[in-house]
């Protein structure tokens, strides 16, 4: 077994083993881009390590022999008194995770060999500089203690010398902290800092392993739906330095802008600093531009590395590097996390540029980029009062109150409030915060900061940097130079693609790019050239239809602008409500078949009329229309409040025989669990000319359609079948209506009739079923609620945070297919209906239809269609292209 790889001998395809960051080390590394040398301890030792509870066999050796040859190759011993090796211990997943894990600088550092840095350098301050950064990660990450302990320390030092700046810190002073750390240190765990140099860097190492273990790592893979069993691999790797002088520095870049997309390069860069002093926005940073003036050598040499990483990884790269005495270091790349807007924008521009072509393109955006683009934007037309204007970190219009602490922004998104959670900055600890938040408004730090990164990983709207505002977090409040206060709980809205921070609640208008789907000419915005240059490449791609869930002309209608190719779920509920209703009560109280027969009656032509309108908007395109589902208690009065006006009725003396009948119906019909009860077919079958009414409705309204010249394919679907005897009663007395619709009026109609796959029996009998059906739709709402036995109404709000939290599913089978599930179901009827019918038509029309992962997984298993909510038509359209490629 090999557990640990030098750096020279990886390369950017190794992720799995090596971790992105440690696979691209090795990628840059082999370039010949200048890397400090290092090797990685794969994620297979990681796994080992945290399922053995130790070290596996091996694995100790194998470091000490890359150690000895790092020694070699540097000329110096880890943590040698007079001349030290130091090195960063620093984790990297195969999925990036910003902030999530640790990483510890200057390991090797102890009470001597300061001393030996100090002399090597000629500088006392920079060294006692870096050992009292190692103390305070180390002291944090390793051993445990709470980080404030150490910042509080820090910032009592400043407040003492009277600066707020850590530059102003002399080296006594700094040697002083470190033993102030290593007190801390001693009073929260007991035991001492080590200054075995070896021992720090097991100790960091298994730090390391540990960290893929922390709360707010695994919440962030739920998340970001990261696999939970991937581990971590840890990079040791020589420490060059950014805080020895004015001349050396520590800085950030990507290769185009990650909130806009605009060509061109962006960065941050701070002059005598180390690691994460950059992005933590402990001090402003300058831009690239301000760097060249700085260090101009050191500045062209990164633009060309820029370039040529750019062109290796052909898309937008991120890049960590350091600068030495005038020397640039790489230390790290990859490809980087942009917005929404962004990864439409760059995907375009680097088909024009020729670096990928548009197959590629599709593929390097999602459908949950193009539903962010979709949001509403602020209304620039309302009357506003602009607080601030920080930076545009992470896109989208979020109003809110102000909360200044992670804890409150969930107890209050809990009760159901919108929240803006404001701080300082952030830190990995506020990522509870963020992910309840609607939008998230720091006063420090840049586009590169651990807000502005989180914040664009979570689709979260982000406004960063916002310098005029000053927070107090302990007194739960920020104020604005030149004086308004907001206090916790006021309402703030923040744009976070214009960086503008208003008071009080801003209105909001729809995006440009959904006037764009909806037929406008939205002429000259570079987004919504690029979404549509995809979204038609897509359409040209995907072998999917995209269908819409629609139940009105106007619904479809809008659909159809969307880009759905018919309806895949018309619902008819509607058409019994309103001034139906008392209809629907008359069919139920009806004592015979002549007074069931006049309230059917009287439903008909309205219901004639309803289809009429769908079929007309839909055109040439298939609508495939459910009969009555749920219920029918659903459409009747409530049965206390029924009683009650009753039971007034009585003592006034009054006789109401409808209401009485009617009481006796609901009495009769109510059930201790509707949603498996009488409903669907079940109803069919039950109550005499129901389905054959809207049977008759739909056929009538297709036929008045053709006399007008239209062309309509109404498809009539039976619902919550679970035997192939439920549908072929049905469709018995379907065909018998069509037959005499067809020859009252004297003309041929052509429709299908197929049903819902949505009861596990039905899928199991999907063989038998798909004898009697022309199509399938599966209801995967139901088939999700009727396979984990457990309704949704019901359980999302009682138990189900707890069974995300408890790991029993990462995200809600309502929002995600269940693949290994109730996607198993779906395989086994699409696998025996194909088998009993050729030609039977598959398609989805639950939730799912809609969602991207639900998606990949009905193209991989063969569906014709999804069908889906209209606002979710592009986003599908998008999805079913990439499912396909
Ligand atoms: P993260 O994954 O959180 O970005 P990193 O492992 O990249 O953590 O480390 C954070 C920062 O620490 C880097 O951006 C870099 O500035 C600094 N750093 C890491 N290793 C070294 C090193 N060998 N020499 C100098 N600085 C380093
Ligand atoms: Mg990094
Ligand atoms: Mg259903």
């Amino acid at each position: 077994m090999t557990w640990v790889t030098d750096f020279a001998a990886g390369n950017k395809d190794q992720k799995d083993l090596l971790g992105g960051k440690g696979a691209n080390l090795a990628e840059m590394t082999n370039l010949g881009l200048p890397v400090p040398p290092g090797f990685t301890i794969s994620t297979e030792a990681c796994r080992a390590y945290l399922a053995e509870g130790g070290d596996p066999a091996g694995l100790q050796d194998e470091i000490a022999e890359r150690l000895t040859a790092l020694e070699t190759t540097m000329g110096r011993r880890l943590g040698d008194d007079p001349d030290p090796l130091l090195v960063s211990v620093r984790s990297g997943a195969k999925f990036s995770m910003p902030g999530m894990m640790e990483t510890v600088l200057n390991v090797g550092l102890n009470d001597a060999s300061v001393l030996g840095l100090a002399a090597r350098s000629s500088d006392e301050r920079f060294a006692y500089d870096s050992y009292r950064r190692l103390v305070q990660m180390f002291g944090g990450t390793v051993m445990g203690v709470e980080s404030e302990h150490f910042s509080d320390a820090l910032d009592a030092l400043k407040a003492e010398r009277g600066t707020e700046a850590d530059l102003d810190l002399d080296a006594d002073d700094l040697r002083n902290l470190v033993e102030t750390f290593k007190a801390i240190i001693r009073e929260h765990t007991g035991q001492e800092f080590p200054q075995d140099p070896r021992q720090q860097l097991d100790q960091a190492i298994h730090a390391v392993f540990n960290s893929w273990n922390t709360d707010r790592a695994v919440l962030y893979r739920r998340q970001e739906r990261i696999p939970e069993d991937l581990g971590t691999a840890v990079n040791v790797q020589a420490m060059v330095f950014g805080n020895g002088g004015m001349t050396s520095g520590s800085g950030v870049a990507f290769t185009r802008d990650p909130a806009s997309g605009d060509q061109g390069v962006y960065g941050d860069y701070l002059q005598n600093a180390q690691g994460e002093d950059v992005v933590a926005g402990i001090r402003n940073t300058v831009s690239l531009a301000e760097f060249e003036k700085i260090d101009k050598k050191s500045h062209d040499e990164l633009l060309e590395i820029m370039a040529v990483l750019e062109k290796h990884y052909r898309d937008m790269c991120d890049i960590e590097f350091t600068v030495e005495e005038g020397k640039l270091w790489m230390l790290q790349t990859r490809v980087g996390k942009r917005t929404p807007e962004a990864a439409f924008r760059i995907a375009v521009h680097m088909v024009d540029e020729g670096l990928i072509d548009m197959d590629e393109a599709v593929r390097r955006v999602t459908g949950a980029q193009l539903a962010s683009l979709m949001f509403p934007r602020f209304d620039t037309t309302a009357e506003r009062t602009l607080l601030a204007k920080g930076m545009n970190a992470s896109p989208g219009a979020a109003v809110g109150r102000a909360v200044f602490d992670w804890r409150t922004a969930v107890e209050w998104a809990e009760r159901g409030e919108d929240v803006i959670l404001v701080r300082k900055e952030t830190s990995p600890e506020d990522l509870h915060g963020m992910v309840v938040a609607q939008g998230i408004l720091t006063s420090r730090g840049g586009k590169t900061s651990h807000a502005a990164v989180v914040a664009r990983g979570m689709g979260r709207t982000c406004v960063c940097g916002a310098e005029a505002l000053d927070v107090d977090t302990k007194a739960g409040q920020f104020t604005v130079r030149g004086g308004i206060t907001v206090r916790e709980g006021d309402v703030i809205s923040i744009d976070g693609s214009t960086g503008e921070v208003f008071a009080g609640a801003v209105p909001v208008t729809p995006s440009a790019v959904v006037r764009h789907f909806e037929g406008e000419e939205v002429a000259g915005d570079p987004l919504v050239e690029a979404v549509a240059r995809i979204v038609a490449h897509a359409d040209q791609t995907r072998r999917m239809q995209v269908r819409t869930n629609a139940d009105t002309g106007e619904d479809a209608l809008r659909a159809r602008r969307f880009g759905a190719q018919g309806i895949g779920l018309c619902r008819t509920e509607h058409m019994f409500l309103g001034d139906r209703r008392q209809l629907v009560e008359d069919l139920i109280v009806a004592e015979d078949a002549a007074g069931q027969g006049e309230a059917l009656a009287a439903l008909l032509p309205r219901q004639r009329g309803d289809f009429e309108e769908i079929l007309t908007a839909m055109d040439g395109l298939p609508v495939t229309i459910r009969l009555i589902d749920p219920p029918l208690h659903e459409f009747l009065p409530d049965i206390t409040e029924l009683s009650v006006s009753l039971a007034l009725a009585d003592t006034k003396g009054h006789r109401k025989k409808h209401e009485r009948k009617l009481l006796d119906a609901v009495q009769r019909l109510h059930e201790q669990n509707p949603m498996l009860g009488l409903r669907g077919v079940r109803l069919g079958i039950v109550i005499p000319g129901l389905f054959e009414m809207q049977a008759r409705a739909i056929l009538e309204a297709a036929a008045a359609c053709v006399r007008k010249g239209g062309d309509p394919h109404p498809e009539i679907m039976v619902p919550l079948v679970g035997s192939v005897r439920e549908l072929d009663l049905i469709k018995g007395r379907i065909e018998e209506v069509a037959a005499e619709v067809q020859s009252e009026l004297g003309q041929q109609i052509d429709f299908k009739i197929g049903t819902m796959i949505e009861l596990p029996r039905a899928a199991l009998t999907a063989d038998e079923i798909a004898r009697s059906a022309e199509f399938f739709s599966f209801g995967t709402n139901d088939l999700t609620q009727m396979t984990w036995g457990f309704s949704r109404d019901d359980v999302e709000a009682s138990f189900f945070s707890t069974y995300i939290e408890q790991g029993v599913f990462g995200i809600s089978p309502f929002e995600t297919l269940d693949v290994e599930g109730v996607g198993q179901l779906v395989r086994t009827a699409v696998e025996r209906g194909r088998g009993a019918n050729p030609d039977i038509h598959l398609g989805v029309c639950g939730e799912h239809g809609g969602d991207p992962h639900s998606i990949h997984f009905f193209d991989e298993v063969g569906l014709d269609y999804v069908s889906c909510s209209p606002f979710r038509v592009p986003i599908a359209r998008l999805e079913a292209a990439r499912a396909s490629l």
